[in-house]
């Protein structure tokens, strides 16, 4: 299969989460599968053509954007180790920026604009190319207008016309909504600002395009894929994906194991394996150290995550003080809500022998946090997959997390980690306290982290299943578009006001 990955974010090029972790392995998975896959992602300022050897291929490609043209240059690029060919879409004016997405916390104000460019140029870019993908599969709100063109501004392109597309999305708390006037960057007309489309509560909700114009709907565990058609974890689309409930899928995520193993880790203190697990001792006092706190024997929980109330932060500062007094270290990596900054700056003061606080993006120490810890604490409000548990496991260390979308799918209680059910404070406390209690008797506890070390949670499942979400979406095709005919057929009767399907 001719495979197109879009994404706003690929590991080791750019990364803000899980999503580019996703992005970086599942087309080297399914390379290695024998599929032909390729990558197209805008090139941010950081994204440095010397270091990541980049060839320019085009120059100044006309995109059309709200009547006027602008330009993008393309790069190209593989995934490192791969023959994974990577696009990367270029223009100063949108992409030649510090962030991703927003500054010092603020989102840029054109993103609408931005992801728009980047989805209009990845269409042309396909065709500059002359790959022509059998799949084209989008990635959360930034990609999915890709989905919405093939099956609207593009639909009679016979280039596009045969692509099936599959729509992942990898977090429901980010829509990509913007004001109702935002809608001419996007180059679609009025026609398509109605409930059947792009409109969500009179604005424009990104990720609706994707839910609405892909032949497939997957996202990142079984379980999460339920709870989106809910109230709760629907955020306000549960009721178009309860219509489409039949298209929508679960795949649990995978981790790249060349990059996230304790045996060959680049940035850890002590290589280590099951075999050599005393070794891991060595990074607990190398981390320490390095967080300035006392080398002392308590089990030390480390936290990486983005400081944001979905992953739990809320219960953890109602009692935070309560998990500081006891016989423990944290030690915490993260970068988010600037209460968050406050709170645990405020805890570092006043607890400074039990916090090791690194405010900021590290990838490098999230490793050796990984690898330090004997415990790693995810205690998510809701978690669409959450890849802090798995890479936990391959480095030994213990998850403790709330029973919530991946999470639930991917950790039992007292057989490979701690897990607690209802949202509270108290319920994260006992669950803490659990594992602590459980660390004292070593013996266990190191039975227990060994086995965790052997679960194999590697991409190759995983992409099977895709290809074989792959291979639905497939088989769409000849129904999709006989629809197409009979609508088109009809259409002197009939106003599609979408004119999708
Ligand atoms: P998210 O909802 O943020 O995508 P995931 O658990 O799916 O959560 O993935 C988070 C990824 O980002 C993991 O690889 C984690 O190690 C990494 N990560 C999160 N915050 C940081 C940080 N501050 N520094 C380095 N890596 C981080």
């Amino acid at each position: 299969m001719k495979i197109l990955i879009a994404s706003a974010e690929v590991v080791p090029f750019a990364k803000t989460g899980g999503l580019a972790d996703v992005a970086g392995a599942l087309p080297k998975a399914l390379n290695s599968l024998g599929h032909d896959v390729r990558v197209i992602m805008p090139k941010y300022k950081m994204v440095d053509s010397g270091k990541f050897d980049l060839d320019k291929i085009y120059d100044g490609i006309e995109v059309e954007m709200a009547g006027r043209k602008e330009l993008a240059d393309v790069y190209e690029g593989v995934i490192p180790g791969t023959n994974v060919n990577v696009y990367f879409i270029a223009n100063e004016k949108y992409f030649g920026r510090e962030g991703l997405y927003q500054d010092k916390g603020v989102d840029y104000p054109d993103n609408c604009e931005r992801f728009s460019f980047y989805c209009r140029a990845s269409m042309e870019v396909m065709e500059k190319i002359g790959w022509k993908p059998d799949i084209i599969h989008a990635n959360d709100w930034q990609s999915a207008l890709i989905i919405m063109y093939a099956k609207t501004l593009y639909k009679d392109d016979p280039f596009f016309a045969h692509a099936a597309t599959v729509y992942s999305i990898h977090n429901m708390g980010y829509q990509g909504t913007f004001p109702a006037d935002q809608l001419p960057v996007t180059g679609l007309g009025p026609e398509y600002f109605n409930s059947e489309s792009l409109e969500f509560y009179g604005k424009i909700a990104l990720t609706k395009a994707g839910f609405v114009y892909a032949d497939i709907i997957n996202t990142v565990s079984p379980t999460y894929a339920h709870e989106i058609q809910t109230a709760e974890f629907g955020h306000g689309l549960e009721g178009l994906l309860q219509a489409r409930k039949k298209d929508v899928y679960g795949i649990v995520n995978g981790i790249d194991y060349d990059l996230w193993d304790p045996a060959t880790d680049p940035n850890i203190a002590a290589k280590f394996s099951p075999k050599r697990f005393s070794l891991k001792a060595e990074n607990k006092k190398a981390l320490q150290a390095k967080n300035r706190l006392p080398q002392i024997d308590v089990p030390v929980i480390g936290i990486i995550s983005r400081l944001a109330d979905q992953k739990g932060f809320d219960i953890l500062a109602q009692d935070i003080e309560g998990i500081m007094q006891m016989n423990l270290q944290i030690i915490l990596l993260g970068t988010g809500e600037p209460k968050y900054h406050e709170l645990f700056k405020e805890m570092k003061k006043k607890y400074p022998g039990h916090l090791g606080l690194n405010l900021g993006f590290d990838a490098a120490l999230a490793q050796l946090i990984y690898a330090g810890s004997d415990m790693f604490l995810m205690p998510s409000r809701y978690e669409p997959c959450g890849l802090g548990q798995l890479i936990s496991y391959k480095y030994g260390t213990v998850p403790v997390v709330r029973k919530t979308g991946g999470l639930a799918d991917t950790v039992t209680d007292g057989k490979t980690g701690f897990v607690f059910e209802e949202y509270s404070a108290a319920a994260l406390l006992d669950a803490i306290k659990r594992a602590v209690e459980a660390y004292k008797d070593r013996k266990k506890w190191q039975a227990l982290a060994v086995h965790d070390m052997g679960l194999d949670y590697s991409w190759t499942m995983s992409a099977k299943k895709y290809v074989e979400l792959y291979e639905k979406a497939i088989e769409k095709i000849p129904a999709r578009l006989k629809r197409r005919e009979k609508r088109e057929a009809d259409s002197s009767i009939y106003t599609d006001r979408s004119a999708a399907w």
